[in-house]
């Protein structure tokens, strides 16, 4: 009884602090492993599955949980039993002790040969896991995408076939364990019949008694069992071990760029941003994505660089973000170059739009203020009033404490816009990072924004992305990116009268040409051999047939064309829309 409730006693202790260890544990590990995510450049996301990622985080830390919670308690307990047992039988009859320890041998060699298959479809599972939830994430982030080409079926069944792989791993892991238990089964009979056979030899002989076999019998079965179980205990480490090795993946993960030893940060930034000769190639790329970009803007001054798509454009914003270390060449912010400046205080300097993460879910309130942690209430609304997003966010159903939506989902394009600007504004910073700043807005849109891009722009230096040529006219200087060297420089009416590049690109996207700076009448497009794709089809021409594609049904000549409004050839043409340009 006394053994009974000293045994009750230790096991609640041991589970409370053996819960207590594992816990706290794993709440550094994934803490540990959230940090470090964060210090990776935006190309190892690119490169990752997020569903996978997740599931590292979720199952395999939980692969690691169960071995710490109930593997590594245990295993100490059967260690301690079996050093007890094995001390005690030696007592008892030290030959039959020798006996009975022969068929250990064999548990260890049974426990290997089940090991090593155990880690495989282990290592096989935790992938799976991580495919399912890709997967998963996949489908579920472009659900409209999926429902308007009318995917359903084919997502669930990719699905399926993922949770079928992983169906099929479980059964082989099932089955490997299904077999262990009566391996061991067998040798540990086989353990007792030698030591029964054994002591009646030396019952025979008379150095033993009934009474001491019975009673070396019982206390063997105490040391087979956590034998045998200490052997079951490497399915969990293995597990565990697998999970460990795909989390140990994301810690290996070395962030492309770190502070250096005896960076100093960024004290009162004024704004001066320079680029000298700077070349870059990504790791691996036979090229180079950047090639002698020099070029440098102060506060009150914008600086557009355009170009064709893989130009160069958004290399040139990754590298004075820091995401990547310049081949060649420096990058200074206020005279010093940015390497070295710690990370923070550099991206603290720089307030940047992306256009395609301009708002996250969460609360207005919390969109705007993201952009200087501890903003108060008051700054929230005074930037928000500047960037003319007020009296819509008065509108919303719980003002500024409204959630958004994934990825903005309840708000205009123009509102999240003007929500990022407000965020931008917050932030103080003497240098903006503008990326496409008008795409996907359209002219009314567009035109709202205009004025609340001009409060932002004003006496800060500017760096403006941008493939649509009329949002950059009133730059302070225009570069044209072509496969990362600059092709052309100026402004836009010296870009205009040198008829280059530029002027080619201005005519393609449907300007006049002797119209520098007013929104022009189209011009007839000029088919260009070297750069086709007019951003616009021509509303007078019929879409040329593509041979190779399913074509739309046409209708049958009796029925009558539904009038479409005409497009115009360019947008930009909208006078509306042009106001915007004007920072
Ligand atoms: P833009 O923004 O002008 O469309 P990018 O700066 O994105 O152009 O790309 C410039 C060139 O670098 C392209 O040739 C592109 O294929 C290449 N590139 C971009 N990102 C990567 C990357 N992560 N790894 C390798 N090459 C890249």
């Amino acid at each position: 009884m006394g053994l009974t409730l000293a045994g009750g006693a230790v096991a609640g202790v041991d589970r409370i602090v053996g819960t207590w260890l594992s816990q706290r544990f794993l709440v550094d590990l994934r803490t540990a492993v959230v940090r470090h995510l964060q210090t990776l450049s935006p190309d190892f996301f690119q490169h990752s599955r997020l569903g996978d990622l997740l599931s590292r985080m979720n199952s395999d830390v939980a692969a690691i949980e169960t071995f710490l919670v109930s593997g590594f308690a245990d295993t100490l307990t059967f260690v301690l039993q079996i050093v007890f047992f094995t001390a005690a039988l030696f007592l008892l009859q030290w030959q039959l002790a020798l006996v009975s320890l022969v068929v250990i041998p064999l548990f260890w060699l049974t426990a290997r040969f089940f090991s090593g298959r155990i880690k495989t479809v282990s290592r096989e599972r935790q992938r799976l896991a991580g495919s399912i939830g890709s997967v998963l994430e996949q489908n579920l982030g472009n659900i409209s995408l999926v429902q308007a080409y009318g995917q359903e079926d084919a997502e669930t069944g990719r699905f399926r076939h993922q949770a079928e792989r992983k169906y099929r791993a479980e059964m082989v892991a099932a089955r490997l364990r299904a077999l262990y238990s009566p391996s061991v089964d067998l040798i540990e009979l086989a353990g007792v019949l030698t030591v029964i056979g054994t002591g009646a030899w030396l019952m025979s002989q008379g150095r033993l008694t009934i009474g001491g076999l019975l009673a070396f019998l019982a206390y063997l079965s105490q040391l087979y069992g956590p034998v045998r179980n200490l052997g079951g205990f490497v399915t969990t480490a293995y597990s565990a071990s697998a999970g460990a090795e795909r989390v140990a993946e994301l810690l290996d993960a070395r962030p492309a760029v770190a502070d250096r030893p005896g960076a100093h940060p960024l004290l009162r930034p004024r704004g001066r941003i320079a680029f000298h000769d700077v070349h870059f190639s990504y790791p691996g790329a036979a090229g180079e994505a950047l090639a002698g970009i020099s070029f440098s803007v102060a506060p009150g001054q914008v600086v557009a660089v355009v170009g064709a798509s893989g130009a160069g454009k958004s290399t040139l914003a990754k590298l004075l973000l820091r995401f990547y270390e310049p081949g060649a060449g420096r990058i200074t912010y206020d005279g010093v170059p940015i390497g070295q400046l710690t990370l923070s205080s550099l991206r603290e300097g720089i307030a940047t739009l992306f256009q395609e993460t301009l708002v996250f879910d969460g609360t207005v309130r919390e969109n705007i203020a993201y952009g200087r942690p501890g903003a108060t209430d008051e700054q929230v609304e005074a930037a928000a009033a500047a960037a003319d997003a007020s009296a819509f966010v008065a509108a919303l159903g719980d003002g500024y404490d409204t959630r958004v939506g994934e990825r903005g989902r309840r708000l205009s394009g123009g509102q999240a816009q003007r929500i990022a600007i407000a965020r931008a504004m917050i932030r103080g910073a003497p240098v903006l990072l503008l990326d496409e700043p008008t795409s996907g807005l359209d002219a009314r849109s567009a035109d709202r924004v205009a004025e609340p891009f001009r409060r932002l722009l004003a006496g800060r230096a500017a760096i403006v992305i941008s493939h649509d040529l009329a949002t950059v006219r009133e730059a302070t200087e225009i570069l044209v990116l072509d496969q990362g060297r600059i092709a052309e420089r100026g402004t836009h009416r010296q870009l205009l009268r040198r008829d280059g590049l530029y002027a080619r690109l201005w005519r393609l996207s449907g300007h006049d040409p002797g119209d520098p700076g007013e929104p022009g009448k189209p011009t007839p497009r000029q088919p260009d051999p070297d750069h086709p794709a007019p951003r616009q089809p021509d509303p007078d021409q019929p879409a040329p047939r593509q041979p190779d594609l399913p074509q739309p049904q046409t209708s049958p000549p009796n029925v009558p064309r539904i009038p479409m409004p005409r497009q115009r050839p360019e947008s930009l043409g909208d006078p509306q829309r042009t106001a915007i340009i004007r920072f």
